[in-house]
């Protein structure tokens, strides 16, 4: 069969592509390795007898642009929450820091209670509208050809010397620097840097300037830098997205792995069939695509990623040590545990000796208390729980019983700003079992294909052209004329955003 195009992986990202493409009048063919569709943006059910949705991978959005749920008719709905985030002082879990998004008054007096002075939250109120000015920039060129670096400095900057010095910083220096000359409080100074930690292993102050690149993703998305939950979980993003796709007349094969790629004439092997397109799109990971390829487009070398995921389902929300901070408040937003920058310089040393960090830096979020549609009736009453742990490259799980060690150091960690164990709290399945998901690095790359259990694909890239060739491109282009990049790989990659297949169809379709 001859098509139009191909894409290969159904995750949103080739299921954004399909959408534009398909109602371009183009004839289109994805091909999906898994039974399902969706990729690292899924709900599911893991804890048998029990109708809990969660998103079992990714969780919150924040750069899938307006125009692209609007240009697909996307019947997609975002809740934007109250509190951004809730972090105990590690060494005092009894106080914590709230930063609430409709008390102005009432967070300068969470910073004022658990730093002693007016200086952090002064620091951190002019450190957000800086970082927002950036974000209203950048974000709209995202779905736009590539600008030079200097192009975007000019948009960015304009003619305001202070916004040129942190652009500088930013874009030039490790981003411990950036936050050591606003923050000189330990707590606070670690809040703002795990936007640069999530899924990179990098040290805040290493040169090459990964920590510095996820803070920009984190910071611009929407261009506000708010992070909101998907009413119906993950799962209903990337369900909107298949229905957009198949509408408009896309053909979605699930169960169909893609064994090899031929970009000279647009050849796609499958176990005993072939397909041929005009034009091939790798929704997939790029290591995975160079496997499938003589030729590889990409040559990065350590793709690895970071974290350890765990998804829990609660009889209840825990107590904190914090009386004066309510769990539903604490829970609501990003909860920090044991994140301040010392620590997490400490973890990351240790994680980058092989083993796993002795207090694990994380962060939690609980989906039900922003959307209780993901639950049946009869758990009314329960929550869920995302725990994301940072510095867990794939090495530290290699030793025997490694994972055990890991989660049960996880839930230590969090256990240590809470007034009853979480194990106490978890719920059990109708075998009896703990409600617990975990997910390694390794899980990743099996279930998934991210190489590395990179959750980004790869190491996320400054989002301008990097080389004079670059610019006016859209960041897909591979040495391979048919052959586009269209997932989280390409630049303007990574996280639940459509970008990367909103810009490979706009590279065929306008050139
Ligand atoms: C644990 C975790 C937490 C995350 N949290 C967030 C979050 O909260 N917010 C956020 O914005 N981002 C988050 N991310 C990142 C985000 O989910 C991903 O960057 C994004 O979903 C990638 O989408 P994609 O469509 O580009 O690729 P993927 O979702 O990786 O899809 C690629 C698809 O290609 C398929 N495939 C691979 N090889 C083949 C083959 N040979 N033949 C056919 N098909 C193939 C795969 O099965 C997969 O379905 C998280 C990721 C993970 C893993």
């Amino acid at each position: 069969m001859t098509y139009d195009d191909i894409i290969i992986g159904a995750g949103h990202n080739g299921l954004t592509a399909a959408a534009y493409l398909a109602a371009a009048g183009r004839s289109v063919l994805v091909l999906e390795r898994a039974d399902h569709v969706g990729g690292a943006a899924v709900s599911a059910m893991p804890f048998p007898g029990l109708p809990a949705r969660v998103s079992r991978y990714s969780y919150l959005v924040s750069l899938l642009p307006r125009e692209i749920i609007a240009d697909l008719e996307l019947d997609i709905r975002l809740i934007r929450r109250r509190f951004s985030s809730y972090t105990p002082l590690p060494a005092d879990p009894a106080t914590g820091i709230l930063v609430d998004n409709e008390d102005t008054a009432a967070t300068a007096a969470s910073f004022r209670r658990a730093t002693g002075s007016e200086a952090a939250f002064t620091a951190w109120e002019s450190f957000g509208t800086r970082m927002g000015t950036i974000a209203q920039r950048v974000f709209p060129t995202m779905i736009e050809p590539l600008r030079s670096a200097e192009q975007m400095r000019d948009l960015v900057v304009g003619t305001d010397t202070s916004d040129a010095e942190i652009w500088e910083m930013l874009t030039s220096r490790p981003l411990g620097e950036l936050l050591g000359q606003y923050f000189d409080d330990d707590v606070v100074r670690g809040i703002a840097a795990t936007d640069g930690l999530i899924g990179t292993f990098a040290d805040l102050d290493e040169s090459p300037l990964r920590q510095n690149i996820c803070f920009l993703y984190h910071l611009i998305g929407g261009g506000t830098g708010n992070w909101d939950v998907p009413v119906g979980g993950m799962g209903a993003v990337s369900g909107a997205l298949y229905q957009a796709a198949a509408a408009a007349g896309a053909e979605i094969r699930t169960g169909v792995r893609v064994l090899g790629v031929d970009p000279s004439d647009g050849t796609v092997e499958l176990a005993g069939d072939r397909v041929t397109g005009s034009m091939l799109y790798a929704a997939c990971a790029p290591q995975v695509i160079n496997g499938l390829l003589d030729e590889p487009v990409d040559t990065e070398a350590d793709p690895r990623g970071s974290q350890l995921k765990i998804n829990l389902l609660l009889e209840r929300l825990p107590r904190l040590c914090d009386t004066t901070t309510s769990p539903e408040a604490a829970f609501a937003g990003t909860f920090h545990i044991n994140e301040s920058a010392s620590q997490l310089r400490i973890a990351w040393e240790q994680a980058d000796r092989g083993q796993v960090p002795e207090q694990p830096p994380c962060e939690i979020y609980c989906h039900t208390l922003s959307d209780g549609s993901i639950l049946g009736p009869e758990l009314e009453g329960r929550h869920t729980l995302t725990l994301f742990a940072l510095h867990m490259p794939p090495e530290v799980f290699d030793a025997p019983g490694a994972v055990e060690h890991a989660v049960g150091a996880t839930l230590a960690s969090l256990n240590s700003v809470l007034a009853e164990p979480i194990q106490s709290v978890i719920a059990h399945d109708v075998t009896g079992n703990p409600c617990i998901e975990v997910k390694t690095p390794q899980d990743l790359e099996e279930n998934l294909g991210l190489p590395g259990g990179n959750i980004f694909h790869r190491s996320l890239q400054w989002p301008w052209a990097e080389s004079e060739s670059e610019v006016g491109s859209w960041g897909v282009e591979t040495r391979h004329p048919r052959l586009l990049l269209c997932g989280a790989g390409a630049r303007r990659g990574g996280g639940v955003s459509g970008i990367p297949g909103h810009n490979a169809a706009a590279r065929t379709l306008r050139g």
